[in-house]
C-alpha cells in the first residue's frame, strides 16, 4: 500500500481524467538525488483524492489528503521515478513542440491573408515594409523551430542524448509561439484582441508555454549548465552533439 498526502496542484483535465500520476519523494534519505522520487497512479476517484476546482482559462486544482493505493500502482521500482519521468518528458515536451508549430502556422496564414485584404493609410498592409519584415520574420523563426524540432526528434529516435536540443526547442518554440501570435494581432489591429479571430485564446494559451513542462528559467539554466561542464572539462560545445 502506498499513502501520500499532496498540496495543491495544476493539472491538465483532472476533473475528466480516470487517474493521475504521481511523482512523489519516497526515499528522502537516498545519498542519489536522482533515485529519492517515484512515480505512482493514483485513479481521481480514490478516497481522499479531490478536485478542488477548475481554474477558468486553465486547468485544475487537485488536493490528496491521505490518498491510499495498492502497491501495485507503483510504476516501475521505487526511486525509479525520475528516470521513468525524464523518459516521458522528453517526448512530451517534443509532442508540444510539433502543437505550437501548428498554431503559429495557423497564426501566419491569418497574418498573411489579412494584410492582402487590409487596405490602410494609402495600400494594403502587405505593400508596407514593416508588414513584410512581419512576415519574413516569422516565416524564419518558424522555420528554425521546425528543424529544430526535427533534429531533438531525430535524435530521440537514434537512442541519443536529447535533453539539451529538448531544452533549446521548449524555450524557443514558446517564444517562436508566442512573438508569431502577437504580429497576427498586430497586423489584425483591434479586431486581433476580439474573440471574432481565434488569434486572442491562442496568445493566452501560447502565454502558458513558457510555464508548463517547465518554465524557460529551469531549461535554460540547464542548456547553460551543460555546456559549461564542457568547457570546464577543457572540451567545447558541439551542436552536433551534446
Ligand atoms: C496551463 C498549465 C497546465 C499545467 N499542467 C500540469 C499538469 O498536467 N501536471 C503537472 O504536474 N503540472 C502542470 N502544470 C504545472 C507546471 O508544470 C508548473 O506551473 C511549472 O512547473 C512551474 O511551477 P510553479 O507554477 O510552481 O512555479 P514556480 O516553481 O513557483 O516558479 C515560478 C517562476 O520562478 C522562476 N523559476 C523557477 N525555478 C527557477 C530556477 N531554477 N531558476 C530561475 N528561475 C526559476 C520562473 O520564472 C518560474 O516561472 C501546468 C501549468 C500550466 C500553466
Amino acid at each position: 500500500m502506498c499513502q501520500c498526502s499532496y498540496q495543491l496542484q495544476t493539472v491538465t483535465a483532472a476533473n475528466i481524467a480516470a487517474f493521475t500520476t504521481v511523482f512523489c519523494v519516497t526515499e528522502p534519505e537516498e545519498p542519489n538525488r536522482h533515485k529519492r522520487a517515484s512515480m505512482i497512479i493514483v485513479p481521481t476517484n480514490t478516497p481522499g483524492c479531490e478536485i478542488v476546482r477548475v481554474v477558468p482559462t486553465m486547468d485544475c486544482e487537485i488536493r490528496l489528503t491521505n490518498v491510499r493505493v495498492p502497491k501495485e500502482n507503483l510504476l516501475g521500482s521505487r526511486g525509479e521515478g525520475f528516470v521513468i519521468a525524464q523518459k516521458k518528458l522528453g517526448p512530451g515536451r517534443i509532442y508540444h513542440c510539433m502543437r505550437w508549430l501548428g498554431q503559429a502556422q495557423r497564426a501566419f496564414d491569418l497574418m498573411c491573408n489579412r494584410t492582402l485584404t487590409r487596405y490602410a493609410h494609402g495600400s494594403l498592409l502587405s505593400d508596407k515594409q514593416m508588414i513584410q519584415k512581419f512576415i519574413a520574420d516569422s516565416a524564419t523563426e518558424i522555420q528554425s523551430a521546425r528543424l529544430m524540432t526535427l533534429e531533438a526528434a531525430r535524435k530521440i529516435d537514434r537512442g541519443e542524448d536529447a535533453r539539451i536540443d529538448i531544452a533549446m526547442i521548449k524555450v524557443y518554440g514558446a517564444k517562436v509561439l508566442h512573438d508569431v501570435i502577437d504580429r497576427a494581432i498586430q497586423v489584425h489591429g483591434a479586431l486581433g484582441v476580439t474573440a471574432d479571430t481565434p488569434l486572442e485564446k491562442m496568445y493566452r494559451e501560447a502565454r502558458y508555454a513558457r510555464i508548463y513542462a517547465g518554465p524557460d528559467e529551469v531549461h535554460t539554466a540547464t542548456i547553460a549548465r551543460r555546456i559549461l561542464r564542457k568547457y570546464q572539462q577543457g572540451d567545447s560545445w558541439d551542436p552536433a552533439n551534446f
